[in-house]
């Protein structure tokens, strides 16, 4: 049989996929994804995520949280009604689809400070959040790692976990993330671009033990479908060069990684 693996991060529920999603699907599973995770990012994302995650039970799973780019001064309300959402999950699991992490959340420095402070703040609150629904958190972070690692090792004890996702960082950040033991990265089509110095730099610093696959769709399609729509499919296309990285097989690529998914997430089937 052929193996299966996991796309941990992917917008499925985003307008590019409006037209095809259940085409997108297929493709998927002829792949071998036996499982996609989708984070919603604000507040309107929720419902399309969750009709994504309905329309696929035992195949698409939410994750809830506030992305550190839609964090406006508004943020705290836009909390408070993220928690009431979390809150129902747990009493009723929104109709056999309870949300698995806390993310897409974290710090993101590179495009504009302006609302840093609240950044802080509303990243802070939903790690607590991790730590209050024991979720693992699904992390986005750029050009803020040394802020983002104060935050969390203050929880480091009481967290259960999660992932650093689309990690393109050198070996010294990877080694810096990843003292956080109940933590991985999130690996995708980043690793298969030419300038790319993941390829090397993964295998020399990072325990595959510690990768989970991602594509992050529509984002960032691996090569050779570098600057089109990414999908899932395309995650066999990390999974592939990860094997030729680590010098091991595409199998036990899916093995490994599979396993640090079971480990992290609450995953029920
Ligand atoms: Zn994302």
């Amino acid at each position: 049989m052929n193996p299966t693996f996991i796309d941990t991060h992917a917008h499925l529920d985003g307008e590019e996929f409006k037209d095809d999603l259940p085409e997108v699907i297929r493709r998927a599973k002829e792949a071998g994804v036996s499982k996609v995770f989708l984070p919603a990012i604000d507040l309107s994302s929720v419902p399309a995520v969750l009709n994504v995650c309905r329309s696929y039970p035992g195949y698409a799973y939410p994750m809830i949280g506030l992305q550190p780019e839609e964090v406006r001064a508004d943020w705290q309300e836009v909390l408070q009604q993220m928690k009431q959402l979390l809150d129902e999950s747990r009493r009723e699991p929104t109709n056999g689809c309870p949300f698995i992490a806390i993310g897409e959340v974290g710090l993101d420095f590179y495009w504009s400070r302006e609302f840093e402070s609240e950044q802080l703040l509303a990243f802070e609150q939903q790690v607590r959040w991790a730590v209050e629904y024991r979720l693992p958190l699904m992390i986005h972070c750029r050009k803020a790692q040394n802020e983002l690692l104060h935050i969390l090792r203050k929880y480091e004890q009481e967290l259960p976990g999660g992932v650093f996702h689309c990690f393109t960082g050198n070996r010294q950040e990877a080694a810096e993330l990843l003292r956080l033991e109940k933590f991985a990265l999130g690996i995708g089509g980043v690793l298969t671009f030419k300038s790319s110095h993941l390829r090397e730099d993964l295998p020399a610093s990072v325990p595959l033990g510690r990768i989970v696959l991602e594509t992050d769709s529509p984002y960032m399609a691996p090569v050779p479908h570098r600057g089109q729509r990414n999908e899932s499919a395309f995650v066999a296309l990390v999974l592939r060069q990860l094997a030729q990285s680590y010098g091991v097989t595409e199998a036990e690529v899916a093995a490994v990684t599979n396993a640090t998914v079971s480990r992290l997430f609450p995953l029920s089937n």
